[in-house]
Formats: C-alpha cells, sequence, structure tokens
C-alpha cells in the first residue's frame, strides 16, 4: 500500500524551525500548536494514509492538552505503532520539502536518521530532499512551508 501526506505551516518571526526533528537556526520558524515539524506531520499521515487510519487531526485533535507542546516525534512514533498494530511494515518512505530559506543541505542526514530511526527502518530506505519555491508564492515569500512525504507499507 502507499501512502501519502501533505503538510503547510506558516513561518513567523521568533518561533522555532524544527523540521524533521532538526532544531535549524532560522529567524522564522514555524507557527503551530506543536512544535510545528511539518515533515513529520507529513509523515504520520503518509503512514496512516498507507492503512485509510485518517489523518493526524483525527488522532491528535490541537483541542486534547495530552498533546500540547508535544514533540512531533510522538505523534510519528503512535503512527510507526498503528502500522504495526495492522501487522504491517513500512517499505520506505520518501519525502520532499518546499521551503525559500534557509538552505536544508546540512541538516538532511541527521533528518533521515532520526526518520529512520522512529520508523525502524535502514538509513537507505528514507530519502530526505529539499527545494525551494524559486521565490514564487507564499512558500517563495516565506511565509510558509510545505512538506510532502510518500510511503510504502507491506503486510509484515
Ligand atoms: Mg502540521
Amino acid at each position: 500500500m502507499v501512502g501519502f501526506g501533505f503538510d503547510v505551516h506558516r513561518l513567523a518571526e521568533g518561533e522555532s524551525l524544527v523540521l524533521g526533528g532538526v532544531e535549524i537556526p532560522s529567524p522564522l520558524g514555524t507557527v503551530a500548536h506543536s512544535d510545528g515539524d511539518v515533515m513529520f506531520h507529513a509523515l504520520v499521515d503518509a503512514l496512516l494514509g498507507a492503512l485509510a487510519l485518517g489523518d493526524i487531526g483525527e488522532h491528535f485533535p490541537d483541542t486534547d492538552p495530552k498533546w500540547k507542546g508535544a514533540p512531533s516525534s510522538a505523534f510519528v512514533e503512535h503512527a510507526v505503532a498503528l502500522v504495526k498494530e495492522q501487522q504491517c511494515r513500512i517499505v520506505n518512505i520518501d519525502c520532499t520539502l518546499v521551503l525559500e530559506s534557509p538552505k536544508i543541505l546540512p541538516f538532511k542526514q541527521t533528518m533521515r536518521e532520526n526518520i529512520a530511526r522512529l520508523c525502524d527502518l535502514p538509513l537507505e530506505r528514507v530519502a530526505v530532499k529539499a527545494t525551494t519555491s524559486e521565490r514564487i508564492g507564499y512558500v517563495g515569500r516565506r511565509e510558509g512551508v510545505h512538506a510532502y512525504v510518500i510511503c510504502e507499507v507491506q503486510p509484515a
């Protein structure tokens, strides 16, 4: 089964920028109820999507104080546990970040390692890619950041 996830968060001054579990030095960070890790949020939706288990908003409502301030890695861990509960395993994960700045290259490897560890996958089954929006649209104006994630899940 294939799962797809997408997320977007607004960017604002004075917020932290956490992507793929890595805190990235940046004058702009994501505005969010949680740590605003768009990559992990898209990853959760991809994992849930592969098994038609709903979406991140259903599992982690922002009205639930249980998840307030929770690192998004906790959402990923929960989604991975749901995949295992369904007697399935993750085959691979492919992520694309779209943001104008800063450059993501120095952080990609750590993001891959974080995802591989959380999803119990070898590093070579986790791809992290990044691109800009060529200064076009709200991502290009640094008003927001996008993440897209696709994954394959199979019966264990
Ligand atoms: Mg989100």
